[in-house]
C-alpha cells in the first residue's frame, strides 16, 4: 500500500469571469443552489475517490500540504470551512503541514478567514495580477485597488505567509508605459513571502489581441522582474515562482518532484506515483464525480521527470551523455551546471519550451544513429 499525504481541491467559482482566464469556473449565482450541488458533488466524490485510490492500492496518510484553488475558494465562506472539515478531509492534518487557500481582494470576510483558520489555513495566495487601476481594468478584474490595498494591509498586519499572484505580457503594456517597477515597490511594502509571476497567454478571440506587447517586451519584463526581485532577496526557485528563503511553496513542490497528490472538484487533476516506473494522473469530470484516468508509461515518466526537474531549481541529474546540447546552452547563459547536475538560468525558465524542442530533437537524433 502507497501513501498520499497532500490534496487540491478545485473551487469553481468567481464573482464575474475575467476575460483571459482559461481555468473552469461558473459565475456565482445566488439565486441558484450552486453550493448545494457543489456540496452532493463533492460528497458523490469522496466516495468514489475512496474506491479509486483502494483499487490503485493507495490510502490517505496525515496531510503534510492542502490547497484550494479555483476559481476563487474564498467564495465558499463559512459554510465551506464547516463542509470542507466534516466531509471533504479524510485523513488528519499534520503539524507543520501548509494549507493553501487562493483569495480574490473583495471576496473575504474576518469571520470567514477565521472559519477556515479553525480549520487548519495558514497560507494565502493573493490574485493581485496588478497594482495599477488602468490594469486592473484592462485585465477585466472585478476588485479595485482600494480592495487590493485593505487586503494585502490585512496580511502584513496579521504577519500572513502569503503569495501575490502578478501578471506579464499585459495588453497596453507597451502604450501605457507600464511601470512594473513602482508596482514592484509598492507589492514589496506589503512583505509577501512568495511571488507567482505569471505571462498571459492570449488566445486568438482575446478582445485586446491586437494590443499585446511582443515577445522581445515580453522577454525583458520578465528578467527585470526577475532580477529586481532577486537583488530584495527573493530565491527565483522555479519558472513562474519566487519565494523568501523557507516560503518556497511545499504543495507545489510535491508536483515538480512527482510526488503524489490527490484531488477533488471539478477538472481538479491529481497524480498518484506508484513507483519510479508507475504512475497514474486522473482528472474529475464537470458534470459527473467521476475521474478520466491517464496511466504515464515509463518513457513519459522520465521525460517529465526531466521537464519538471528542469522547471525547479533543484535541477536535473544528466543520466545520459548530453554534454554537446548543455554545452550549447551554457555558451547561451541558458543554464549552469553543478557537478553533473544540469539548472536554469531566469533566461533559461524564460527558454524552457524551447530548451524542451532542443532535447527531444537531440534524442531524436541520438536514437537514429
Ligand atoms: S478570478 Fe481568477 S479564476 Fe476567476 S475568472 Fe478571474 S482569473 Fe479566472
Amino acid at each position: 500500500m502507497t501513501h498520499v499525504s497532500s490534496l487540491y481541491l478545485h473551487v469553481p467559482f468567481c464573482k464575474h469571469l475575467c476575460n483571459y482566464c482559461d481555468f473552469y469556473k461558473r459565475k456565482i449565482d445566488t439565486t441558484q443552489n450552486q453550493f448545494e450541488d457543489f456540496h452532493q458533488f463533492l460528497k458523490e466524490s469522496v466516495v468514489h475517490h475512496q474506491n479509486f485510490l483502494k483499487c490503485h492500492d493507495f490510502s490517505w496518510a496525515p496531510l503534510e500540504s492542502i490547497y484550494l484553488g479555483g476559481g476563487t475558494p474564498s467564495l465558499w465562506g463559512e459554510r465551506g470551512a464547516s463542509f470542507f472539515e466534516r466531509e471533504v478531509l479524510q485523513a488528519p492534518i499534520q503539524r507543520g503541514a501548509e494549507f493553501t487557500m487562493e483569495i480574490d481582494p473583495g471576496t473575504w470576510t474576518l469571520e470567514m478567514i477565521e472559519a477556515w483558520k479553525a480549520v487548519g489555513l495558514n497560507r494565502i495566495s493573493v490574485g493581485t495580477q496588478s497594482l495599477n487601476p488602468d490594469f486592473l481594468k484592462i485585465l477585466d478584474r472585478v476588485h479595485s485597488l482600494e480592495e487590493t490595498l485593505g487586503f494585502l494591509t490585512y496580511l502584513k498586519e496579521e504577519n500572513w505567509n502569503y503569495s501575490l499572484d502578478f501578471l506579464l505580457g499585459v495588453p497596453f503594456s507597451i502604450e501605457k508605459n507600464r511601470d512594473i517597477r513602482s508596482e514592484l515597490d509598492k507589492l514589496l511594502h506589503y512583505s509577501p513571502k512568495h511571488i507567482s509571476l505569471y505571462i498571459l497567454n492570449a488566445r486568438s478571440k482575446y478582445p485586446y489581441i491586437q494590443h499585446m506587447p511582443d515577445d522581445h517586451y515580453i522577454r525583458e519584463e520578465y528578467l527585470f522582474v526577475s532580477d529586481y526581485l532577486k537583488a530584495k532577496g527573493f530565491h527565483h526557485y522555479e519558472v513562474s515562482n519566487f519565494a523568501l528563503p523557507g516560503f518556497e511553496s511545499k504543495h507545489n513542490f510535491k508536483y515538480w518532484r512527482g510526488e503524489s497528490v490527490a484531488a477533488l472538484g471539478p477538472t481538479g487533476t491529481g497524480y498518484l506515483s506508484k513507483s519510479s516506473t508507475e504512475a497514474v494522473r486522473y482528472k474529475w469530470k464537470v458534470s459527473q464525480a467521476e475521474v478520466e484516468i491517464e496511466n504515464l508509461t515509463e518513457k513519459e515518466l522520465s521525460l517529465e521527470r526531466l521537464y519538471l526537474g528542469l522547471r525547479t531549481s533543484d535541477g536535473f541529474q544528466m543520466t545520459q551523455d548530453l554534454t554537446c546540447l548543455v554545452e550549447s546552452w551554457s555558451q547561451q547563459k541558458y543554464v549552469t551546471l553543478e557537478g553533473n547536475v544540469i539548472k536554469l538560468t531566469s533566461l533559461g525558465y524564460l527558454m524552457l519550451d524551447s530548451l524542451m524542442d532542443d532535447l527531444f530533437r537531440f534524442e531524436n537524433q541520438s536514437g537514429n544513429r
